[in-house]
């Protein structure tokens, strides 16, 4: 695996590769890599000849009060596990590298950015829009893969890539999951043994609430039910579990089909976020 810290040898490599007609698959992560991540880099593998995968804790996405000082990082583990899923390039450019002296611009996604995460972390859209622009046009991928793990981020990369006319396929790969549900995270390291032994319930809630209301349930009733058991679990607080459209994040009171679930919520000092599509109405 060929490892690059500066945008000119990135653009010279993604170059001669599609000059010899070669398609290019673009992974970013923040690093601390897990499954979930690996994912991504293998469906890249899968649809591309060649994958990049991206290691960048992108500062302009951190609040002042957030964790990016103390967000884990281990490039030399990473690497090792990137190397064993055939990677063929990380990007691994430091802050100097991606915001240069003078850096003012910034990528805002109104609309999509504004509910969920984007209300309790009103920095945070802005940030990650911005980073993944750059890293986009940095790279010139033929597709970009992104987890649906944070499926608001998927559909706000979708439109600014759509927006700005960014010549690259977004593609949303399924969430990977701890054997007891809880989706794969890299601040899951920051749980006490206590707190990851009922952090599962998090998942449990979304599926309950999700079923409940493919079922027809009020969904003020099934939402406040989980609201409760999340409580009593010991989330606090609970920024939102809400029913919206997955396309225009629309609030629902019933199901239209494309409906989802969303939750983010802390337990002890972490924040955890997680999401599940409602199923299919079974019609007899
Ligand atoms: P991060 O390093 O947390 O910024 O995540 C980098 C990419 O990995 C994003 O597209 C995430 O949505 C994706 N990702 C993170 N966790 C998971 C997971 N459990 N399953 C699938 N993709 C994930």
């Amino acid at each position: 695996m060929k490892i690059i810290r500066d945008i000119p040898s990135l653009r010279g490599q993604v170059r001669r590769w599609r000059g010899d007609s070669k398609t290019v698959g673009l992974i970013p992560t923040m690093g601390s890599l897990h499954a979930g991540h690996l994912s991504l880099v293998r469906q890249a593998k899968l649809d591309c000849d060649f994958a990049i995968a991206t290691i960048f804790v992108n500062p302009t996405q951190f609040a002042p009060s957030e964790d990016f000082d103390t967000y884990p990082r281990d490039e030399a583990r990473d690497i090792a596990l990137l190397e064993e899923m055939g990677t063929d390039l990380l990007f691994s450019p430091d802050v100097g590298e991606m915001y240069a002296d003078g850096f003012s611009t910034s990528v805002s996604v109104s609309g999509l950015s504004e509910c969920l995460c984007g209300a309790a972390r009103p920095h945070f859209f802005g940030g990650v829009a911005t980073v993944v622009s750059k890293l986009l046009l940095q790279s010139l991928p033929d597709r970009a893969y992104f987890g649906e793990k944070d499926f608001q981020q998927l559909q706000v990369i979708k439109r600014m890539a759509q927006d700005l006319d960014i010549p690259v396929d977004i593609r949303g790969v399924p969430t990977m999951r701890e054997d007891d549900g809880l989706a794969m995270s890299s601040r899951n390291k920051y749980l006490s043994p206590e707190e990851r032994s009922v952090a599962s319930t998090l998942y449990r809630v979304l599926q309950d609430v999700a079923q409940k209301f493919a079922d027809g349930a009020n969904a003020g009733a099934a939402l406040a039910e989980g609201v409760a058991t999340l409580r009593a679990t010991g989330f606090d607080p609970i920024d939102y579990l809400e029913i919206r459209d997955s396309e225009t994040f629309e609030a629902l009171k019933t199901d239209n089909g494309k409906a989802r679930v969303f939750v983010a919520a802390h337990l002890g000092g972490t924040r955890l976020i997680d999401n599940a599509a409602v199923p299919n109405q079974v019609v007899s």
